[in-house]
C-alpha cells in the first residue's frame, strides 16, 4: 500500500547546493531535505552575542529552499557540537542551555522548517561524546521538549541505530544495549510529546544483511516504538572492497582495511548500489507506517570524514552523484523509477 505522503529525501550539505542540484533533485522525485549546519554559533548564542554571518546565510538558504518547493528535516545541535559553551556536561546548566537553543531554533525555524530531528543517533558513543546513556535520554527529552514547547505544531523526534542490539556486531553495540535503552528511554516515556521513531540502518555495509533486512528491522523498531517511522539515514557505498573472513575476524576496522566488512549481492559497486537503493524504496513505500526515507547521501565526499583519507571508502562513496557531481548509476535508476511512476 502506497502513500502519497510518503516522504524521499536526502542527506546534504546545506551551503554547498546549487540550482543544478536542486532540478537533479527534482528530477528524480526527491522532494526533502534533511540537515543540521546552520552555521549556528552556540558560544555565542549561551553568552548573549549576536550570531555571525554564516548564520544569516544559513538563515536565507532556509527560506530559498522552502521558496524551491523542498519539504526540510532539520537537526538541532548534539552533545559533540555543544562542547563549545563549555558547561558541565550533564549539569543542570547544560540542560538549561540545551532547552534555551532548541527554543530558539524552533522560534527561528519553525515557519519553514516542519520537522525536527533533535541530535542525531546518540546510541553511538562517538555522537554521545562525554554524556552516558541516561544523560542522552535527558538531553534528547530536552531538545524534544522545547521545541514542541514553542512550537506544537511541528514534527519531532530523534533516531537511533543500534537497532536490533546485536553486541559485537556493530561497532558501538555493547552489552548495554545502547539502542534498545534509547529508545525505551523515549518511547516508554508517556509524557513526552514526540512524534516519530527515526531510525538510520546501513544493513550491508556497516551491519550484516542488505534490503531485506529492512522488513524485520522496520516491523520490529515499529513495534518497540508504538510510532510512525521515519528512515532518517540509509544508503549503501558504491566502493569498497570486501575482508577476507580473517580479516573479518581480526576485528579490522574498513578505515584500516579500507575494505568492507559486510555486503550484499557480493560486492560494493554502483550497480549494488543502484538495486540496494530501489529494493529499499519499495519495502518502505509497502509500509504504511513508514513516514518517510532519507538518503544518505546526495554527494560522494572527498575524504572520509572518520580518517580523513581521501582513498578511503568508508565515507567517501554513498552518494548519488559522484565527486565531480556527475550522477552515478543509483541517481539514474532513481530518476527512471520516478519518471515511470508519474507517467
Ligand atoms: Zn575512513
Amino acid at each position: 500500500m502506497e502513500t502519497t505522503e510518503f516522504m524521499f529525501g536526502v542527506a546534504a550539505q546545506l551551503p554547498s547546493l546549487e540550482a543544478r542540484d536542486f532540478s537533479l533533485m527534482k528530477d528524480a522525485g526527491i522532494g526533502c531535505l534533511r540537515f543540521g549546519d546552520f552555521k549556528f554559533d552556540l558560544a555565542a548564542f549561551v553568552q548573549g552575542r549576536p550570531q555571525g554571518e554564516g548564520f544569516r546565510q544559513a538563515s536565507a538558504r532556509v527560506r530559498d529552499l522552502c521558496g524551491e518547493g523542498f519539504r526540510l528535516i532539520g537537526i538541532t545541535p548534539g552533545p559533540r557540537e555543544m562542547a563549545a559553551v563549555s558547561l558541565e556536561p550533564g549539569s543542570h546548566e547544560y540542560y538549561q542551555a540545551y532547552d534555551r537553543i532548541c527554543r530558539f531554533l524552533a522560534e527561528t525555524f519553525g515557519e519553514w522548517i516542519q520537522w525536527w530531528q533533535v541530535a542525531n543517533e546518540l546510541d553511538i558513543w562517538i555522537f554521545r561524546d562525554q554524556l552516558d546513556l541516561v544523560q542522552s535520554v535527558k538531553f534528547l527529552k530536552t531538545g524534544i521538549r522545547a521545541m514542541k514547547s514553542v512550537r506544537p505544531d511541528l514534527k519531532v523526534g530523534i533516531n537511533i541505530t543500534l537497532f536490533p542490539s546485536l553486541p559485537g556486531e556493530v561497532d558501538g553495540n555493547t552489552d548495554a544495549h545502547e539502542g534498545l535503552v534509547v529508545a525505551e528511554g523515549i518511547y516508554g516515556d508517556p509524557t513526552l510529546p514526540v512524534d516519530y521513531a527515526g531510525f538510520d540502518s546501513y544493513p550491508g555495509s556497516w551491519r550484516e544483511g542488505g534490503p531485506e533486512s529492512w522488513h524485520a528491522y522496520l516491523d520490529d523498531f515499529h513495534a518497540l516504538t508504538g510510532k510512525p517511522v521515519l528512515v532518517q539515514e540509509f544508503g549503501y557505498a558504491s566502493a569498497g572492497g570486501i575482508m577476507s573472513p580473517e580479516e573479518a575476524a581480526s576485528g579490522l576496522y574498513p578505515c584500516e582495511s579500507k575494505k568492507w566488512k559486510f555486503h550484499w549481492r557480493g560486492e560494493h559497486s554502483e550497480a549494488v548500489q543502484a538495486a540496494y537503493l530501489q529494493e529499499s524504496l519499495r519495502i518502505f513505500r509497502g509500509k504504511p507506517f513508514v513516514l518517510g526515507a532519507i538518503y544518505y547521501n546526495w554527494r560522494d565526499a572527498k575524504r572520509c570524514w572518520q580518517c580523513k583519507k581521501p582513498d578511503c571508502p568508508a565515507e567517501t562513496a554513498w552518494g548519488l552523484l559522484d565527486q565531480e557531481g556527475q550522477p552515478k548509476l543509483s541517481y539514474e535508476t532513481l530518476k527512471k523509477d520516478f519518471m515511470r511512476s508519474a507517467e
